[in-house]
């Protein structure tokens, strides 16, 4: 007996120390904190409880202490759901709960049985546990590294393992109420697995929580705050990728994209107004946008949209699309409304591109496509060749003032 008493305190105190920890992220916005820490919270209060079983009364450190206990898995599903913005089946989980509360009395004041009430209680662990393995597994954020969520679900699966088999060895028990049975090298070894699992579950959780956090700051660093496009660094970061990765057989397209006359429209529906009109066309531009292409705001209403893998003449009809959209549509809210256009410079990689001359190439079209009146879609390849360096050296830097002279 003394041993399972130091397995249990053992656990209770792994656990108060996984509250403290959890305790410090209870602020953060990540959903799901607050039901690990009940979880924590509970296994904290009804590890003592059983382990003073015999110094204080049958009910508290049987009834009690087994439907708390109960209550530190059914939270910890909570959490876990919570944390990946699934519903929590409260009601299922709180009748297993009560079923826990109801085997404890029945095997142990109608019908004593002690083996009984362990298989109760293993059965409850053992389903919780499993939900929560496969919850994890197939609920997890795809766009995030897997490796938490593998290893909370193996720990899961295990501890519902050894549950499972604890309630088969108890099975196999004639109904007894002598703790000796507890004092058993299977029962000794199984409940040593479920110390070490659940404290790791916690710590797993607190892992995912930094994880959410860190993604959060991730989205906020990559994209943009007014538009949600990608910000000028990353989206360069991408280019410089796809452009190692480019191949003839997989071109590469940028189309440099730029609102007209933006100036008056912020002149005449106000700075809000302008905002609106960045918000809509972003919002519009990403119906075109495919998995795997990249759109950013590359300066204040200038966007560059990176389409791997496609051809100049599909990219030409994707970017006249865009063009017409844009052309179309009306954008209205608390300044009123109003109509914009874009232009577009398109431009194909090179094998021996780097991302600035690439850049310049498809701002050289976007030259070309505002000159030519504006609302129009220009490609580089049919403007006339350039044939040094030097030569687009010097075309860029009068395309660097050219919003402010034709404004
Ligand atoms: P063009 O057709 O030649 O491109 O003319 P333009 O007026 O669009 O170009 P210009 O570069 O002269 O002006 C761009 C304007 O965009 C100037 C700046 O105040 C405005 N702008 C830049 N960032 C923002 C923003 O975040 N919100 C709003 N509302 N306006 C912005
Ligand atoms: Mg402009
Ligand atoms: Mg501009």
């Amino acid at each position: 007996m003394l041993t399972v008493v130091s397995i249990l305190t053992t656990t209770a105190l792994f656990s108060l120390a996984m509250l403290l920890v959890l305790g410090s992220l209870l602020r953060s916005p990540v959903a799901g904190v607050r039901e690990w820490f009940f979880a924590n919270l509970a296994m904290v209060v009804s590890l003592p409880l059983l382990a003073l079983r015999t110094a204080i009364p049958d009910f508290i450190s049987i009834v009690v202490a087994n439907v708390v206990m109960s209550l530190a898995g059914a939270f910890y599903y909570a959490g876990c759901a919570r944390f990946l913005g699934r519903p929590v089946p409260w009601v299922r989980m709180l009748a297993g709960v009560a079923l826990i509360g109801i085997a404890m009395i029945v095997w142990r004041y109608v019908d004593a049985n002690l083996p009984m009430r362990v298989v109760a209680s293993t059965t409850f662990n053992t389903i919780v546990c499993t939900a929560i393995g496969v919850i994890l597994l197939r609920r997890r954020p795809r766009d995030r590294s897997p490796y938490n969520f593998w290893f909370a679900a193996l720990m899961a699966f295990l501890f519902a393992g050894t549950q499972m088999v604890r309630g088969l060895y108890f099975m196999t028990l004639a109904p007894d109420e002598s703790l000796a049975m507890l004092n058993s090298v299977w029962n000794i070894s199984l409940l040593t697995v479920g110390a070490v699992v659940m404290p790791t579950l916690t710590m797993i959780a607190v892992m995912m929580v930094h994880d959410a956090m860190l993604a959060k700051v991730e989205h906020a660093l990559n994209h943009d705050h007014l538009t949600g496009a990608l910000t000028r660094k990353r989206f360069e970061s991408i280019t410089r990728d796809l452009l190692a990765a480019a191949q003839p057989a997989r071109p590469l397209v940028l189309l440099l994209i730029d609102l007209d006359h933006f100036k008056r429209i912020n002149d005449t529906h106000g700075h809000a107004g302008g905002d609106e009109v960045l918000r809509a066309f972003v919002q519009m531009a990403g119906d075109f946008v495919r998995p795997g292409d990249a759109l950013g705001r590359l300066g204040g209403e200038e966007f560059g949209l990176l389409l791997p893998a496609t051809t100049a003449a599909d990219a030409a009809a994707m970017a006249e699309s865009l063009r017409a959209q844009a052309e179309g549509q009306v954008v209205s809210g608390e300044f009123g409304s109003c109509r914009y256009s874009i232009s577009i410079g398109i431009a194909t990689a090179h094998w021996e591109d780097s991302p600035d001359r690439f850049n310049a190439r498809a701002d050289r079209a976007l030259y070309a496509a505002k000159n030519s009146g504006r609302n129009r879609v220009a490609s580089e390849e049919t403007l006339p060749k350039l044939e040094t360096e030097m030569e687009m050296e010097m075309e860029l830097p009068a395309k660097a003032g050219r919003n402010s002279a034709q404004a």
